[in-house]
């Protein structure tokens, strides 16, 4: 599939002799949990985290429903946002209570499409995201 992301694209063509430096955590200023769903079929699961995501982390933002697609998500879903300090508690929180919905997690370090390649993480199922809707820097 053209469209298909690879795991490591950002340094797979990379020469061994020159190696990217390492890069810095620091340079995260938040991050985001993207909630794919069927809205025929899996959208009460969807509603039922999104109300428990509400009331046990209300500090975290909770976008729109989409239930078109949109930018480079492949299917219906609806984002998470939340800050870097939340990651510890959420993170784990989110693997126990996804309810077989994939999820999306990736980093916000300014670089849109790295963050959503070589930066994510899938749980579930890895989607083939439509990244040509970002610029490559
Ligand atoms: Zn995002």
């Amino acid at each position: 599939m053209a469209n298909q992301p690879t795991a490591d694209r950002s340094t797979a063509d990379q020469p061994i002799a020159t190696p990217v430096p390492a890069k810095d955590p620091r340079a995260i200023t938040a991050y985001h949990a993207h909630v794919y769903y069927d809205p025929a079929k899996t959208r009460g699961r969807a509603e039922r985290l999104r109300q428990r995501v509400a009331e046990q982390f209300p500090q975290a933002k909770l976008g729109r429903w989409h239930d078109e697609r949109v930018g480079p998500h492949p299917q219906a879903m609806y984002q998470i946002a939340f800050a870097p300090e939340m990651l510890a508690e959420f993170v784990p929180w989110l693997m126990l209570n996804r309810d077989g919905l994939t999820v999306l997690l990736h980093p916000e370090t300014g670089d849109n499409y790295t963050d959503h390649s070589a930066h994510a993480a899938w749980f579930g199922s890895v989607l083939p995201l439509r990244l040509n809707v970002f610029q490559r820097k």
